[in-house]
């Protein structure tokens, strides 16, 4: 008698529930569960800065809709261990074993030590920060990254005036940022978004911060999007090897028959990435490699996007040290173009800016990715 063989994926959000999804549509046959530290459904997180905050969606509408039968989904149990010896993961719930263990734990965000500010990452935080805006009519958001950005801009359409902060004289946007800043400056302020840049905050208060430069904004809602921390303690004296995330071959295998995927993974030598399409195509493709024994041949190139005011703005490549932008398509007076990036010349990447379509044209120019890959859709 032979017996199914189980893999057991550890993190129920976007790179656990694809992962499992990924099995099943590649014919694996054995027993799935996805364990999960959060009671909630599995959700997108991406729509809490954008369309759950600006109130358009509910919560609800960011939970994740999956296609995956006979899946156990055991959520509100939190994995406290990994003993790989034994093939088993150790959980507040007791034992699971294992013939493939997939690890997708994603990151935390670096939470502000001070009551009453507030940040962006679960679905708890996104309800805390919406509760917290009845009444209020200024805001102060802390970090100027992507995050902090769509933050601000969905706190401005919701009608307060909003301080924009960042330790950096340029806004930052993932690896494109000093190309793109001067645009995005421009954008948030003819949205209304008060810009401090080149600042830090050295003290922070429910009601507004101290910065840098002596200058103390006052506000009504303070938001921190200061970065994020991958979710590993409970790996710590497990085989696998830590180090900003957990560090797997290219094929993101982290030890024998354990991989990882999504943010908390780090497919060595590239650096780890946290956006979301880069955590669906590492499903599909441990995924692959779980059910045929070979991992797909194809490069994981990384690509995100983001709303601001209204603009879709889209990046695809490896740009760090990217240094000039040539548009290719569009018109940059009307605010819709397509950028090719480029290192010393050479291609690295492409930018979108309001004009998706002539995007998606030109990053399928740049490097076709397989046609099973597609972008998932978020709902509604
Ligand atoms: C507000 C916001 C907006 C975003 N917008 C965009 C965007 O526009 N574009 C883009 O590309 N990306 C965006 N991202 C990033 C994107 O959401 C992430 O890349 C994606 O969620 C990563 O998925 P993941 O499954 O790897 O990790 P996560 O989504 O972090 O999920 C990990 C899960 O594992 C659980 N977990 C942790 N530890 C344990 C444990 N010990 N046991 C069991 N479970 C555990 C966690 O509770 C969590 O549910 C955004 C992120 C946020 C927070």
């Amino acid at each position: 008698m032979t017996t199914r063989p189980s893999t057991v994926i550890v993190g129920a959000s976007i790179a656990g529930i694809t992962t499992a999804e990924s099995l099943r549509r590649a014919g694996y046959d054995g027993a799935i569960t996805v364990v999960g530290a959060e009671p909630h459904r599995p959700y997108h997180r991406p729509p809490l800065s954008k369309q759950v905050l600006t109130g358009q969606w509910a919560p609800a509408d960011a939970t994740i809709t999956t296609a995956a039968d006979g899946v156990d989904l055991v959520l509100g149990v939190r994995a406290t261990g990994l003993d790989t010896g034994r093939r088993v993961l150790l959980t507040t719930d007791g034992e699971l074993p294992y013939d493939s263990l997939v690890i997708a734990t994603g990151v935390s965000a670096r939470r502000p030590a001070v009551a009453g500010v507030h940040t962006l990452r679960t679905v708890d935080d996104a309800a805390a920060l919406t509760a917290a805006l009845d009444g209020a009519s200024r805001a102060l958001v802390i970090g100027a990254g992507i995050l902090g950005a769509e933050i601000a801009a969905g706190l401005s359409k919701r009608g307060l005036a909003v301080t924009l902060t960042g330790r950096h004289r340029e806004l930052r946007f993932g690896t494109i940022g000093p190309l793109l800043s001067p645009r995005l400056v421009r954008l948030h302020r003819a949205n209304g978004v008060r810009l401090r840049l080149g600042v830090d905050a050295v003290e922070l208060r429910r009601d507004g911060t101290v910065l840098s430069d002596g200058s103390e904004p006052a506000a009504d809602v303070v938001v921190t999007a200061t970065g994020c921390r991958p979710n590993v303690g409970w790996l710590a004296g497990s085989a696998v090897r830590i180090d900003d995330g957990v560090v797997c071959d290219t094929a993101g295998r982290a030890a024998p028959d354990v991989y990882a995927v999504g943010d908390v993974a780090r497919w060595a030598p590239a650096p780890r990435v946290e956006h979301q399409q880069h955590a669906i195509e590492q499903a599909h493709a441990v995924a692959t490699t779980i059910v045929t024994g070979r991992p797909p041949m194809h490069d994981i190139v990384p690509f995100y996007w983001s709303e601001l005011h209204g603009t879709r703005i889209q990046v695809y490549g490896r740009l760090d040290g990217a240094n000039a932008l040539a548009v290719v398509d569009g018109d940059v007076a009307g605010g819709r173009f397509v950028a090719l990036a480029t290192r010393d010349g050479a291609p690295v990447g492409v930018v979108g800016w309001n004009l998706p379509r002539a995007f998606r044209e030109a990053r399928a120019r740049l490097a076709p990715i397989p046609a099973d890959l597609g972008e998932r859709q978020l709902v509604p």
